[in-house]
């Protein structure tokens, strides 16, 4: 996921990253990485993302 000039809008977002947890983390190139395990395909970040850079492939499963 891009990064480039767009300030990683998609971690300010985050309901995850608010309360603390670690779901969207910045790689060594600057880009962005989303753990699946973590994230809640809330799609906040998917609508706020001025690259469209991000797509959900896959919904949780209910337990
Ligand atoms: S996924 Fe979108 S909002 Fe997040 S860092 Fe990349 S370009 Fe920016
Ligand atoms: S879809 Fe996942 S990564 Fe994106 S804002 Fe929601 S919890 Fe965070």
């Amino acid at each position: 996921m891009g990064g480039e000039g767009c300030e990683h809008i998609c971690m300010d977002v985050c309901p995850n990253i608010k309360i603390g947890d670690k779901t969207i983390k910045i790689k060594d190139n600057g880009k962005t990485n989303i753990n699946p395990v973590s994230c809640g395909c809330c799609e906040i970040c998917v609508r706020t993302c001025p690259y469209s850079a991000i797509k959900i492939v896959g919904k949780k499963v209910k337990l």
